[in-house]
């Protein structure tokens, strides 16, 4: 299969860079058989990596818990990311660096140890996890009754990972039921997080965010460092679904889209359903520090060593 549609994205496979549509895993991959594989997301806006070290950091650590050893330094893998945005070409770009417990070296072993861990990278146009007309009126999230999170003695949420059998049966859930996205709860009737996304709730100007159970997001991480910036109160501790009820605005975070409004959750309705002031200014925050040096890297598009 030949494409040479670069706009759509790139990939980095085995030392090659390949155009995404021609990027494949083989079938016996054990990222695809057991989900035995952790990840993460780092994006470009406008021609910037956003703190790429922040990214990097927390993959690595996740490689460490799930005891996955691949031989690319943090350099290399940065090298890589800055050639494959820059043959795309992509000015914001959603990017993907994935290690997976990847093929047995002996055909059929049930030992993880015998398999050969598998570092590749993609980038592709920036995903909006709400999508756009979402992210201006507030997403309006289902709770499923039947569905919670995945327990974190099971699977770490702190590791990112491809586990989604319980955020894909919310969505599904959500989905049918008129709402844009679902928000799970632990089997203690907490709330912890979406699909790529963690929750904030304010009340009486106080800033939370869940404690544990959640994946650590960057952005959930940069907007902490923004109400620290502007002198709100912010803290993380285990948040009641019912309490989370009483907030009197609700957010998301998440590297596809910042800090986004959520103006309903089951028939609940926040902030007069619309953008609560304190998710607005946290989220022009965000977005104004993507133009700070100190926390962004242009992408080397020009005399790229893949680039002929
Ligand atoms: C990626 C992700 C998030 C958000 O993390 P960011 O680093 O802010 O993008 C939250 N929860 C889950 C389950 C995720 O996969």
């Amino acid at each position: 299969m030949v494409d040479d549609n670069w706009q759509s994205g790139a990939a980095w496979m085995r030392g090659e860079i390949m155009p995404i549509a021609n990027a494949a895993i083989p079938v016996t991959d054990w990222g695809l058989t057991h989900s035995d594989i952790t990840y993460d997301v780092v994006h470009v806006w406008d021609g910037r990596f956003f703190r790429m070290d922040d990214y990097l950091e927390r993959f690595e650590q996740s490689l460490e818990k799930c005891r996955l050893s691949i031989p690319q330094s943090r350099d290399e893998i940065r090298d890589i990311l800055h050639n494959i945005v820059a043959r795309s070409g992509l000015q914001r770009s959603y990017v993907s660096v994935v290690a997976s417990r990847g093929q047995p070296k002996i055909l059929g072993s049930r030992d993880p140890r015998d398999c050969e861990n598998h570092f590749y990278a993609w980038c592709v146009p920036f995903v909006w996890v709400f999508l756009e007309d979402v992210v201006a009126r507030g997403a309006h999230l289902l709770v499923p009754e039947q569905v919670e999170r995945i327990s974190p003695g099971s699977v770490d949420p702190t590791a990112k990972n491809y586990h989604w059998g319980d955020f894909t049966q919310g969505l599904i859930d959500a989905k049918e039921a008129g709402y844009d996205n679902t928000l799970l709860l632990d089997r203690d009737g907490n709330v912890t997080e979406g699909p790529g996304f963690n929750v904030f709730m304010v009340k009486d100007g106080k800033v939370t965010t869940p404690r544990s159970g959640v994946l650590q997001g960057i952005t959930r991480k940069v907007a902490m460092e923004i109400c620290a910036h502007h002198g709100l109160t912010c803290e993380e501790s285990d948040i009641p679904f019912e309490a989370f009820l009483q907030a009197d605005e609700v957010f998301a975070t998440t590297t596809g889209g910042g800090a986004v409004p959520i103006t309903r959750v089951n028939q609940r309705i926040f902030s007069n359903d619309a953008i609560g002031p304190l998710t607005r200014k946290i989220s022009d925050t965000y977005w104004d520090w993507h133009n700070d040096p100190a926390m962004s890297e242009a992408v080397r598009y020009e005399g790229n060593s893949y680039l002929s």
